[in-house]
C-alpha cells in the first residue's frame, strides 16, 4: 500500500454523486429526508440496469445546495492529497428545488476552486437520457437538455470558472448519440476536454459507438465492447482509455480480471487511466484499484511495480488541463 500511496497519480473518472461518503449520506438522511430508506437501494445491485436506480436514492438525499456543497467538499477531501495529486471530478447538473442548473454548477465549482488548479478541475456531464434541445419531442422529467448543459459548461469556462471538460454518461441503453454531434463540436471549439462513456454494454444501439468516436474525444470511458475495428481507431489515435476495474466486475460487464480489456491495451503500451468511477456503490478507492493491478492473479493482474508506475504516469499525462499549467506534477 505504501508503494501505491507514494506514486504520484490523478483520478480522472469519478462521478460526484457516485463517490459520496456513506457517513455524509446517513447524516443527510437523518437531517432532511422523510420516507427515503436505504432499503430502497437494490440490495445486491450487480447489474448495469439495476445500477442506475442507486442514483435516484442518492439524489433524494443530495437535494439542497447546502447538501451538494457538503458532499462535494467530502469527495474532494477524500481524494486530493490522500489518494491522488490531481482530481478531475465530474457531475451532471440538476435542478435542486428552485435553484437553477447554473447554481448547481456554481455550488460544486465553489468547492473545487478552494483547491489550486494543479489539484482539481470539473468535468460537466451530459446524461444520455437528456433530450438534445428544447424543441425535441421527448422532454426529460426535469426538462434539462444537452444544449442547455453544454452551453452552460462553455459559458462558465468563459467566465473563468474551473470547468475543464465535458463528459457523456448515463444509461448506455438510452439516447441517440448522432444528435449530440453539433454540441460536442462546440465543446471542442472552445478548448474544453471531451470524454465519452463508450461501448459499456454489448451490442449497444447500432452506430452509437461510431458516432461517439466521431466526436474525436480526448479520452474514452470503459470501451468494454469496442469491436476490433473500433479498437484500431482508438490505438491509431492513441485515445487514452479510462479503466474502472471494480465497476466493470460488479456491473458484470466483464466476467473477471483475467479477461478484462485492460490487458489488450497494456500489451500494446496504449495509455490507460485507472479510475474508480463510483466509490460508493462499488465500495472501492483509487488505492484499491491500483492494488488490483499489483496483486497476483486471480486476485489481481500481477503487474510489476514498473508497470504500475507507468499507469500512474499516464494518469497525469492525460489530464485535460494543459501540461505546462501543471508542471509541478511532472517533476
Ligand atoms: P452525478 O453526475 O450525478 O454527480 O453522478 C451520478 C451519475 O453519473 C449517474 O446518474 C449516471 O448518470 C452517471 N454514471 C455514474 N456511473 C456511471 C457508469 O458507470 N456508466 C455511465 N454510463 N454513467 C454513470
Amino acid at each position: 500500500v505504501e508503494f501505491i500511496l507514494g506514486l504520484p497519480k490523478a483520478e480522472l473518472h469519478a462521478h460526484l454523486n457516485g463517490c459520496v461518503g456513506m457517513e455524509v449520506l446517513f447524516e443527510l438522511a437523518d437531517e432532511f429526508v422523510e420516507g427515503i430508506g436505504f432499503e430502497q437501494v437494490p440490495p445486491n445491485s450487480n447489474d448495469i440496469g439495476e445500477f442506475f436506480k442507486v442514483f435516484g436514492v442518492i439524489y433524494g438525499l443530495v437535494s439542497t445546495r447546502e447538501a451538494l456543497g457538503r458532499v462535494t467538499r467530502g469527495v474532494l477531501g477524500g481524494f486530493i492529497g490522500r489518494e491522488c495529486e490531481y482530481l478531475e471530478l465530474r457531475t451532471t447538473p440538476r435542478r435542486l428545488g428552485r435553484s437553477s442548473l447554473e447554481e448547481y454548477l456554481e455550488t460544486v465549482l465553489d468547492e473545487v476552486e478552494r483547491y489550486p488548479k494543479e489539484k482539481a478541475g470539473l468535468i460537466v456531464s451530459v446524461d444520455r437520457r437528456m433530450p438534445v434541445a428544447t424543441e425535441s419531442e421527448s422532454e426529460s422529467e426535469e426538462g434539462i437538455t444537452v444544449e442547455e448543459v453544454v452551453n452552460l459548461a462553455i459559458e462558465m469556462k468563459k467566465q473563468g470558472r474551473r470547468v475543464v471538460g465535458v463528459d457523456v454518461c448515463g444509461d448506455p441503453r438510452s439516447g441517440d448519440m448522432e444528435l449530440l454531434k453539433p454540441f460536442m463540436g462546440k465543446v471542442r471549439e472552445v478548448g474544453l476536454g471531451l470524454t465519452v462513456h463508450i461501448a459499456e454494454i454489448p451490442g449497444s444501439v447500432s452506430g452509437d459507438t461510431q458516432h461517439l468516436l466521431s466526436f474525436t474525444p480526448d479520452r474514452i470511458g470503459h470501451g468494454t465492447f469496442l469491436s476490433e475495428k473500433e479498437k484500431e481507431i482508438v490505438l491509431e489515435r492513441r485515445i487514452p482509455v479510462e479503466v474502472c476495474l471494480s465497476s466493470n466486475i460488479i456491473c458484470k460487464t466483464v466476467p473477471d480480471l483475467a479477461s478484462h480489456h485492460i490487458r489488450y491495451y497494456l500489451e500494446r503500451d496504449h495509455p490507460i487511466v485507472l479510475c474508480t468511477d463510483d466509490t460508493l456503490p462499488f465500495r472501492t478507492s483509487l488505492t484499491a484499484e491500483y492494488a488490483l493491478l499489483l496483486a497476483k492473479p486471480p486476485f489481481g493482474l500481477g503487474l510489476s511495480r514498473e508497470e504500475v508506475r507507468r499507469v500512474a504516469e499516464w494518469s497525469l499525462e492525460y489530464i485535460f488541463v494543459p501540461a505546462f499549467i501543471l508542471s509541478d506534477l511532472f517533476i
